[in-house]
C-alpha cells in the first residue's frame, strides 16, 4: 500500500533537493562524487560479504524452510519467472518502463525509481513559481506517507511477535541460525566500511587522522546508535564538527543536512545485504544481472531513504519487487532490524561526517581536526 507513493515522493523530493543545490557548485559536485563513491563501495562490501558468508543458505540448502517459507517457495519461483534479467541489456531495458502505471501495478520498481529521478531533476529546472508548487506538493505527499508509515510501524512490535512466534512454532529455534548469520554478515560488512574504507578516505584524501575524527564524532555516533535516526542526530553532528572538528559552518551547513537524507552508506549496504539474504533464503538463483539490479536499486533508493528509524525496510521491499520476490520477504528480517538499524545509522552519520571533512579539506581548510581545534574541546 505504501511502497509506490512513498518511494516515488521520496525520490522526487530527494533529487529535487540535490539538484537545487547546484548553485553551490564548488562543493556540490565534490559532495555528490563522495556520496556516490562511498555508497558504491559500501554496497559492494555488503554484496561481497553476503556472497561469501551466504547467510541465507544453511547446510547447502536455502534457509527458506527454516524460516517458515516452504509452502510459498513454489509460488515464488513462478512469480520470479519473467522478472529475472537474463543479461545486462535486460537490466538497462527494464530501467525504462513502457507504461509507468503498469510498472507500479506489477511491482516493476526499477523503472519507477528511474522515473522518480528524472522527474525530481526536471522539477528543479522549472521556473520559480511552478517549481515551488511542485516541490511543496511532493514534499507534502512524502510527509503524509511517512506519517502513515509511522502509524503502521506502531504495530510492528505486534507484527514481529506474530511472525517470530509462528516461525518458531513451525520450525523451532533453528530459525535463528540464518538470522544470526545474517546479523554477523551485516555487522561485519558495516565494520569493514567504517573501520577500513572510510578511514582510508580520511587519511588519503582528507589527510587527517581517522582516530581524531572518531574521537570528535563519538557523541554523534552514539546519538545515532540510540535514536536510529540520522535526522535526529543532525544537531549533535553539526555541533561536534563545527566546535570540536573546526569545520567552518558554510561547509557543515551544506554538506550535513543534505547528507543526513541522501548519503546513507550503512543503509545502502544493508539494503543490498538484506535483499541478497532474502533472495538466498527463497532459493533464487542469483546470477550476475540479478545482483547488478540489487546493487543499482540499493544505490538509487538509498538516496530516497529518510533518516528515520526503519526507513530502509520500504526500500528493501522495493528491491525485492524489482527482482520478482514477494514483498513479504521483508518479514524475515523484521525481528533483527532494530539492532541492525542502530548500527547502520551510526555508520550513516559517520559517512556524512567524513564527507564534510573531505569537502572542507579539499577546499583548503587547514584547521580541520587540527591541534588547534582539538585543544578547544
Ligand atoms: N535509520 C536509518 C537512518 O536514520 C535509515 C534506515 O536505514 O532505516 O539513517
Amino acid at each position: 500500500m505504501l511502497v509506490v507513493p512513498l518511494v516515488l515522493s521520496a525520490m522526487i523530493a530527494g533529487i529535487g533537493a540535490i539538484t537545487e543545490t547546484r548553485a553551490l557548485g564548488r562543493y556540490g559536485l565534490r559532495t555528490l562524487a563522495f556520496y556516490v563513491g562511498t555508497g558504491t563501495v559500501a554496497i559492494l562490501t555488503g554484496l561481497l560479504v553476503v556472497n561469501l558468508l551466504q547467510p541465507g543458505v544453511i547446510d547447502g540448502k536455502p534457509a527458506g524452510a527454516l524460516l517458515g517459507l516452504d509452502a510459498e517457495s513454489q509460488d515464488v519461483m513462478s512469480r520470479v519467472e519473467g522478472k529475472g534479467a537474463h543479461n545486462m541489456l535486460d537490466v538497462v531495458l527494464r530501467l525504462v518502463p513502457d507504461n509507468l502505471f503498469a510498472a507500479a501495478a506489477t511491482g516493476d520498481m526499477l523503472g519507477l525509481v528511474l522515473f522518480g529521478f528524472l522527474f525530481g531533476y526536471f522539477v528543479s529546472q522549472l521556473p520559480k513559481d511552478l517549481h515551488r508548487t511542485q516541490r511543496e506538493f511532493w514534499q507534502g505527499l512524502y510527509e503524509i506517507m511517512i506519517r502513515i508509515a509511522n502509524l503502521v510501524m506502531r504495530l510492528a512490535p505486534l507484527g514481529v511477535f506474530g511472525l517470530v512466534a509462528s516461525i518458531i512454532a513451525k520450525t523451532g529455534w533453528s530459525a535463528f541460525r540464518p538470522l544470526a548469520w545474517f546479523c554477523v554478515a551485516v555487522l561485519g560488512a558495516l565494520a569493514i566500511h567504517v573501520l577500513i574504507a572510510l578511514p582510508l578516505v580520511l587519511r588519503l584524501v582528507a589527510r587527517v587522522s581517522p582516530l581524531k575524527h572518531f574521537r570528535v564524532m563519538a557523541p554523534a555516533m552514539l546519538t545515532a546508535f540510540s535514536t536510529s535516526s540520522s535526522a535526529a542526530s543532525l544537531p549533535v553532528t553539526l555541533d561536534r564538527l563545527e566546535k570540536q572538528g573546526g569545520v567552518p559552518q558554510r561547509i557543515t551547513g551544506f554538506v550535513l543536512p543534505l547528507g543526513a537524507n541522501v548519503n546513507t552508506d550503512g543503509t545502502a549496504l544493508y539494503e543490498c545485504a538484506a535483499a541478497m539474504f532474502i533472495a538466498q533464503a527463497y532459493g533464487l538463483p542469483l546470477d550476475l544481472p540479478t545482483q547488478f539490479i540489487v546493487v543499482l536499486a540499493a544505490l538509487l533508493t538509498s538516496v530516497g531513504v529518510a533518516g528515520i528509524p526503519s526507513a530502509s525496510l520500504v526500500a528493501i521491499a522495493l528491491i525485492l519487487g524489482s527482482i520478482g520476490l514477494p514483498l513479504e520477504g521483508v518479514g524475515l528480517i523484521l525481528a533483527v532490524d532494530r539492532i541492525l538499524d542502530m548500527v547502520r545509522t551510526a555508520v550513516n552519520v559517520f559517512g556524512d561526517s567524513c564527507a564534510t571533512v573531505v569537502v572542507a579539506r579539499l577546499d583548503g581548510e587547514d584547521g580541520v581536526l587540527g591541534e588547534a581545534a582539538m585543544r578547544k574541546s
